[in-house]
């Protein structure tokens, strides 16, 4: 049965360095039925990130309080003392407009996203082809300390055993590829 897009989500969700950033951005810009959800947090803004942007910056407490009343969808502290979180408010601001809700949300997010909307959802882990190419993309880019890529590793590590929890897989081998399957996807569940 045909679902209406009026309530659809679509979630990606990859260990850090495998290339989600770039395909999710890709998507966005080609697809203007799909609509960022612009998470919660209670990390600082970083470089030229701005508030009702690229996150929802509050303090650690004005998180908590917002927990405590309920507020989110889901949220994790994905990593020790940073909470992220979808706001209840968000969901229903981006399905007012008709629009596909996209996620760009840690794996255990992802996962907790798909079962909370079964069908509506569409559950997609990027991977990079192995640990070793991740380890090699994050030293790369330049943004990490060597023990930050370390913690970063280990984490994909862990992160990587959920894949088979996602509705669909994409390798990114190949970037041009990865953005061509995504699209592939991407439109297949717009007309389902
Ligand atoms: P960053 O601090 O690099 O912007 O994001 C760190 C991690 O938090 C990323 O893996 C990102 O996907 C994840 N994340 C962002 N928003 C949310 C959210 O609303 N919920 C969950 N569970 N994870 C999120």
């Amino acid at each position: 049965m045909a679902v209406s897009n009026e309530n659809k989500v679509i979630i990606f969700s990859a260990p850090s360095g495998a290339g989600k950033s770039t395909i999710v951005k890709h998507l966005l810009g080609k697809y203007p039925f799909l609509e960022f959800s612009i998470s919660a947090t209670s990390r600082l803004p970083r470089g030229e990130e701005k508030d009702g942007v690229d996150y929802y910056f509050f303090t650690k407490e004005e998180f908590k309080q917002k927990i405590e009343k309920g507020e989110f969808v889901e949220y994790e502290e994905v990593y020790a003392g940073s909470y992220y979180g979808t706001l209840k408010s968000e969901v229903e601001r981006i399905w007012a407009k008709g629009h596909i809700i996209l996620f760009d949300i840690d794996v255990k997010g992802g996962i907790n996203i798909k079962r909370l909307y079964g069908s509506h959802a569409l559950a997609v882990f990027i991977r990079p082809p192995s640990v070793e190419t991740l380890k090699e993309r994050l030293v790369l880019r330049g943004t990490d300390s060597p023990q930050a890529i370390e913690r970063r590793v280990a984490k994909a590590e862990e992160e990587l055993e959920y894949a088979g929890m996602f509705d669909r897989i994409i390798v990114n081998d190949s970037l041009e590829c990865a953005l061509r399957e995504a699209e592939i996807i991407v439109e297949r569940f717009y007309n389902e």
